[in-house]
């Protein structure tokens, strides 16, 4: 069992002055349970540069530690250089880099720079400033060429200076312990840490999942279909479901655990009691 797991949780960019003030309660909530960081996504193609920016400098003045979320999307590097230049400036000292994806409806002529390219850029411009974390997949990225490549990617964003990974969300705990297994064989032994998805509604993580390759198992998928006409079945058969997860990942000597959150602070909040983490004393 890991001693005090690293714990992170993750929201995304809420664009509304009552997400904003959501998101406020969200941190006061989730702050009793010490976590290292808040980290706010980047919409894909960059489409939330500015609210993401607020958001973190918002964490961050309320007197937590946050991290953007960052991808080249459709901008150019210079424009991203200035973007991580500023956040140095603020005191921001964790980044999360990312390939990201083009939103839809934009065409293939822009080319995507890949995690470990940016992993580069902001080395370069910034030295050791930031604590970079980089995406990882348990059970492998969808535009994958194989597994072994998959791997070998992850490698080369932990030596462009990536510290450490966050995974894309799973139900199958063997998925990341086989995965570690294989990162550890070719010499991968950065932190990797699970990255968590409550279970709270059965269409969106179906939709969600289909599109970024997290595999449902099929007993699961039954389970919650069973519930999808009742959320407070669902959820209460969710919790114990991934609460049995984390166990089992904090059990195999996972080193953490990255909440996505969705914003909301309850389940996250029952979740980590559930686990027994320890509260922060008032
Ligand atoms: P990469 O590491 O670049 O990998 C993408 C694919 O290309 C993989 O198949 C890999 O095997 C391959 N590959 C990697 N490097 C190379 C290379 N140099 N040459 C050729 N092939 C390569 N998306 C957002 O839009 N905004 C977010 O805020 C966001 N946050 C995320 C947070 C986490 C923890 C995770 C797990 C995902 C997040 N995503 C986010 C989704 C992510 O952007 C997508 O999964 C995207 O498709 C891949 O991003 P990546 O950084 O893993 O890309």
């Amino acid at each position: 069992m890991t001693n005090n797991p690293h714990i992170s949780f993750e929201f995304f960019a809420a664009k509304t002055e009552q997400g904003r003030i959501k998101l406020k309660t969200t941190c006061h909530e989730l702050d009793k349970f010490s976590p290292e960081f808040y980290s706010v996504t980047y919409g894909a193609g960059g489409s939330t540069r500015d609210t993401t920016k607020d958001l973190v400098l918002g964490i961050q003045a309320d007197g937590y530690s946050a991290a953007p979320h960052l991808s080249v999307g459709g901008d150019s590097t210079k424009d991203v250089i200035k973007l991580v230049q500023s956040y140095k400036d603020a005191g921001i000292n964790k980044l999360v880099a990312l390939r990201g994806d083009l939103p839809s409806g934009i065409g293939g002529t822009k080319q995507l720079v890949h995690a470990n390219e940016l992993v580069a850029l902001i080395r370069q411009h910034t030295g050791d400033h930031f604590e970079i974390q980089v995406a990882a997949y348990p059970e492998i990225h969808p535009e994958a060429e194989s597994y072994s490549k998959d791997v070998y990617w992850l490698g080369e964003k932990f030596k462009a200076g990536a510290n450490s990974a966050i995974t894309q969300y799973f139900y199958n705990p063997d998925a990341y312990f086989r995965f570690i297994d294989e990162c550890a064989k070719v010499g991968i032994e950065q932190p990797i840490l699970p990255g968590i998805m409550p279970l709270t509604n059965y269409h969106n993580l179906m939709r969600f999942s289909d599109n970024c390759g997290a595999d449902i198992p099929r007993w699961l998928r039954w389970q919650l279909k069973e519930r999808s006409d009742n959320s407070d079945d669902l959820i209460k058969y969710g919790i114990d479901i991934v609460t049995k997860l984390c166990e089992d990942l904090l059990a195999g000597g996972a080193p953490g655990l990255h909440f996505y959150t969705m914003n909301q602070w309850r389940i996250s909040d029952t979740l980590c009691r559930n686990l027994g983490l320890p509260l922060k004393a008032l």
